[in-house]
This record gives C-alpha cells, structure tokens and sequence, in this order.
C-alpha cells in the first residue's frame, strides 16, 4: 500500500509509484456487498470514498464501518429517486438534508461531499425540471458543499454485468488518466467480487489510492439542465 508516497511493498516486493493517483467511489450503498468490500479493502490498506443513500436501510450501519475504517463517507441522496429530488431545488436539499442526518447519526460529523445521482450531467432531471442541474451546482457552492463525478466509468450500472469486464474497463480506464476518479457501485456483487483484482493490478502498476477531499481534486461533467 501508500507508503510515503516513493515507493510502496505488495507481497512479493517493492513497486515504483508512478505518481498516478486513484479515487475509488462507490455509490447507492449500503447494500448487501459493502460489508465483504470494506473487508477486500482493509487487505490492502486501500481508503475509497462512499456516496451513500437509504435505499437499504438494513445496512445503514456500515456507514460507520465504512468512516471508522478511514473512507469517506459522502451524499448521494436519501431516495436517490429522481422523480423525488430533481422536482425542484427544495426538494434535492430537502431530501440531501435527510441523508445528511443519517450520516452524522453514524460517524458524529457532515459530509460536505456529495455526488448527483446520475451525476451533474444528467439530463433525466429535465423530465421533472428543467435547468434543475444548473440551478443545484450553483447552490452547491453557495452552501459550502463539493460535488464530484467522474472520469474512469466502470460501467456496472451499464451494460457490464461481470466482474471481468468490471475489471477491464477500470484498467483500460486508470491508464489515461493522471488522477482517475471511478465509478462503481457497492451494490452490484460482480463489481465487488472485482475489487480483489483490480486493487491488486494497481498497486502491482504504481497506482496509489486516495479518498475525495473537500476543496481537493474533482472531475464536473457538463451540465446539461
Ligand atoms: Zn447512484
């Protein structure tokens, strides 16, 4: 794992870091998988970040597994409904205000940190308000609040349902990029059972993981409402 930020050892010897960084993120938890992808995690010293919402409230405690073992634990609505958040202004930061509540009940602290369903530049929301997206990335600075999306797609919430190809496109899409935010959700079990591999590839590679931090590297699509 990170070491001191030259060089770091994986069984079997030392690696050259490669000055390329990762951002591991992981969406709609907590869900059935979290708790064996904290566990994948912790064997490799590995921090991700967490955009989480209620959509499980069964594994609502593993937001505090998931902040006592050192990832961020950001928002990503309490629905996570897009009928019910992109109706209006009010009715995202009412509903972002409820999963606010529930994450300081579990680690005792805000997030400031937080990802839009369908990230910024989704263009679903025009169906329930039009310039809503717009509207909502202003606001989010006025409150002191950082949004991120993304530049590595795993696309398990597209049209990849297996872990290899899980695997495939977080590889083939960390190369391009000096920082790589990725996109992955904890709810999907082949992404899970992915994370083994592709943690293992990066860190065989020089990659070195890093959590989102407020005011620190972001990706913003373009938004298109
Ligand atoms: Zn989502």
């Amino acid at each position: 794992y990170a070491k001191g930020g030259i060089t770091y050892t994986l069984k079997g010897g030392k690696v050259q870091n490669n000055g390329k960084i990762i951002y591991l993120t992981f969406d709609d938890g907590p869900a059935a998988y979290t708790d064996k992808l904290l566990g994948i995690l912790d064997k490799y010293g590995v921090k991700a970040t967490f955009f989480v919402t209620n959509c499980y409230p069964k594994y609502r405690y593993d937001i505090r597994k998931e902040y006592n073992a050192g990832h961020a634990v950001a928002l990503h609505t309490f629905t996570h409904s897009y009928a019910t958040v992109y109706k209006s202004t009010s009715a995202y930061w009412n509903d972002f205000e409820k999963m606010e509540q529930i994450i300081v009940q579990e680690t005792g602290r805000r997030s400031t940190l937080f990802r839009f369903p369908g990230g910024s530049s989704n263009t679903v929301s025009r169906r329930y308000c039009s310039g809503v997206m717009t509207a909502l990335t202003k606001q989010a600075g006025q409150k002191g609040l950082s949004y991120f999306d993304w530049n590595v797609d795993s696309d398990d919430a597209g049209s990849t349902r297996t872990s290899s190809g899980v695997y495939n496109n977080i590889v083939s899409g960390v190369r391009y990029q000096k920082q790589s935010i990725v996109l992955c959700h904890d709810v999907k079990r082949y992404t899970v059972d992915a994370m083994d591999s592709v943690i293992r590839w990066c860190l065989q590679n020089g990659y070195t993981f890093r959590t989102l931090q407020p005011g620190g590297y972001t990706v913003h699509q373009r938004v298109a409402n």
